[in-house]
């Protein structure tokens, strides 16, 4: 941005060069233009300065979104090999259709109140499970 500092500069010389009288009309357009320039050019640098801060701190967050994402990898990879004898069953939640993952065998138990991770609300397993087809037929 430094650059913009070197052409106010030269323009603020070139006015000096041409004897331009400060309190003259022209005298007073010219210099106010250069002082605007003058200005334009701090607004910018003030920006581009912040702009690097914001670059930067992105940067970080996106380093430490990654450690994140690597810890979470790591996590789903240890569970599913945990996990791995259970059959699951995909089924829809009726109230915000995301996909709830259920252990197969709670499906056939009676008692069993599966809770939607996402909104919480109960998805019915035995309706859902085998009318996952029909799901908007079914009345919320
Ligand atoms: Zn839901």
């Amino acid at each position: 941005m430094n650059h913009l500092y070197e052409r106010v500069a030269y323009l603020k010389g070139l006015a000096e060069g041409l004897n331009v009288e400060e309190n003259s009309k022209d005298g007073k357009l010219l210099m106010g233009i250069i002082e605007t320039l003058e200005d334009f050019a701090d607004g910018l640098v003030e920006l581009s300065e912040d702009q690097d801060d914001l670059a930067e701190y992105v940067e970080s967050l996106d380093e430490d979104l990654a450690e994140v994402e690597e810890e979470l990898f790591e996590c789903d990879e240890e569970d599913l090999e945990d996990e791995e004898d259970i059959d699951f069953v995909e089924v829809e939640c009726p109230n915000c259709h995301e996909d709830v993952y259920v252990d197969e065998d709670l499906i056939y138990e009676d008692d069993v109140d599966i809770v939607c991770p996402r909104c919480h609300e109960h998805v019915d397993l035995v309706e859902e499970a085998y009318d996952i087809e029909d799901l908007d037929d079914i009345k919320e």
